[in-house]
């Protein structure tokens, strides 16, 4: 997928214009983020929990090499194999070799954000391969022909309207919004998929270094149905997935649904271990393991290391207003919110991304609800100092930080200058006691007024608070 990240702000415009857009996201508010202050509430144990899951993948982090290669010797003792993958285009070759061994023509597919990191689909289709998306959602993109719009939900951007339009084009059957009808549509046209499949591509939520296994977590059960029917098993999973235990996998489950849904647990939560063994009743004959780099063991020791502890719960764009308002296809690639806006500019470089670090309030939300305490303010501040250094943004604009920086390492000059600045806009907008329009606050001014302070700074009003507290 080429990155649009460049046009974040004219598509944030359209996002806000658009009612069914504005429609679907207002359901995450009262959905899935209210759902996880109940299950946090429900949970006493929560915060304590989730200091246990930032641990234990920051110990996984710093022993990767260790328990990468611990993963791996387990793989093959099942029966499995296992395949490195140093950037996308590796990842797709040995994706499309599996699937040419086995001849496959279709391949089912459950939701794997590094298969549409790598562009796994469109590569698949141009080698003749039809890949099938069997997560509800992906389903539905697919149909649309659109990338994910959150990490959990990657048709949320739609309303149920909109997905009984497209049922009723490509089904050809009568026109329904029962919600249980659509999925039963749904359900009778994959099933036929399931059957014919030769491969079955999932992701994995966690490899488990002391046994060898993947674990998918889903609410439909299409990642067992895609893992269990086909021939041929492929998982395909970044480095850093792997963590040491299964019991560490259980502490993370326990913190991942509720951050993501409000969920206890998902519906579904598979453990897959090697090919089919003698005397299984079923099971692919075939397991392997792609394991994809593509730039993440750079990030280790690097200041965005911390990005990589993310278990893509989706919790910090369900809490960030700027998500919200603006959607997922906003950001123009495949991770979006907080998360996207720290990861995007590393994959596909600050060059194509350096709007989406500014794609943010800076509220602070994402990191209070991260699951595993990841600093996105912070390394979204580390992505804006770049984009400062590389002269990535207009000019006027690096004036005028320029002078602000000149201004802030000289407090007195400082406090001298806003008390002037501040004395001025308050004699000016006294009067009608907002602005309608003031140079370098357009982006205030366009949508609504800017109130007119009342002539003093910040610092003198502290000041004075404080001298007047008994
Ligand atoms: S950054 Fe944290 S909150 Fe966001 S998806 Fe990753 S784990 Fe979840």
């Amino acid at each position: 997928m080429q990155p649009t990240s460049l046009a974040f702000q004219s598509k944030a415009a359209a996002a806000l214009a658009d009612p069914n857009l504005q429609t679907a996201l207002g359901g995450i508010k009262t959905g899935w983020q209210r759902g996880r202050i109940l299950a946090a509430e429900r949970l006493p144990e929560f915060e304590q929990l989730r200091d246990q899951a930032r641990d234990i993948k920051n110990h996984a982090l710093a022993n990767l090499d260790f328990y990468l290669e611990a993963f791996e010797a387990r793989v093959l003792d099942a029966g499995g194999q296992v395949h490195w993958a140093r950037d996308a285009a590796e990842a797709r070759r040995i994706v499309q070799e599996i699937c040419e061994s086995a001849d496959a023509k279709t391949v089912t597919k459950s939701k794997s954000m590094i298969a549409e990191e790598i562009g796994l689909n469109d590569h698949l289709e141009a080698a003749g391969i039809t890949p099938v998306e069997t997560d509800l959602g992906e389903y539905i993109i697919q149909l649309r022909k659109e990338p994910p719009s959150h990490l959990v939900g990657p048709a949320v951007h739609l309303t149920k309207d909109q997905v009984a339009d497209l049922f009723e084009q490509t089904h050809g059957l009568p026109r329904t919004d029962d919600p249980t009808e659509l999925v039963g549509q749904a359900r009778t046209v994959l099933r036929q998929k399931y059957l014919q499949a030769d491969v079955g591509i999932t992701g994995a939520n966690f490899l488990i270094a002391e046994t060898g296994s993947a674990i998918t977590v889903t609410n439909e059960g299409n990642a067992e149905l895609t893992q269990g029917l086909p021939k041929v098993h492929v998982v395909i999973a970044s480095l850093e997935k792997v963590i040491p235990s299964m019991e560490d996998a259980f502490t993370l489950l326990r913190v991942l649904a509720r951050s993501a849904t409000g969920q206890e647990f998902s519906a579904y939560t598979t453990v897959m271990t090697g090919p089919k063994r003698p005397g299984d009743l079923d099971g692919p004959e075939q397991f392997h393991v792609v394991l994809l780099d593509n730039g993440r063991t750079g990030m280790i020791g690097s200041k965005f290391q911390d990005m990589l502890r993310c278990i893509r719960c989706g919790a910090c764009m369900n809490n960030c207003p700027v998500y919200l308002a603006a959607g997922g296809h906003a950001y123009g690639w495949v991770y979006v919110g907080p998360m996207g806006s720290v990861l995007t500019p590393q994959f596909v470089g600050i060059e194509s991304a350096h709007t989406l670090p500014n794609a943010s309030t800076f509220c602070g939300r994402c990191e209070e609800v991260c699951p595993v305490r990841i600093p996105l303010p912070n390394l979204m501040r580390h992505w804006r100092e770049e984009q400062f250094k590389r002269q990535l943004m207009p000019s006027t604009v690096r004036q005028g930080l320029g002078a602000w920086g000149y201004l802030a390492r000289r407090p007195a000059l400082y406090r001298l200058a806003t008390r002037l600045a501040m004395g001025v806009l308050g004699r000016l907008g006294k009067k009608r006691g907002r602005f309608a329009r003031l140079p370098l606050a357009e982006g205030w001014t366009v949508s609504r007024d800017l109130p007119a302070p009342e002539g003093r700074t910040f610092m003198q009003q502290w000041r004075q608070r404080q001298r007047s507290r008994p």
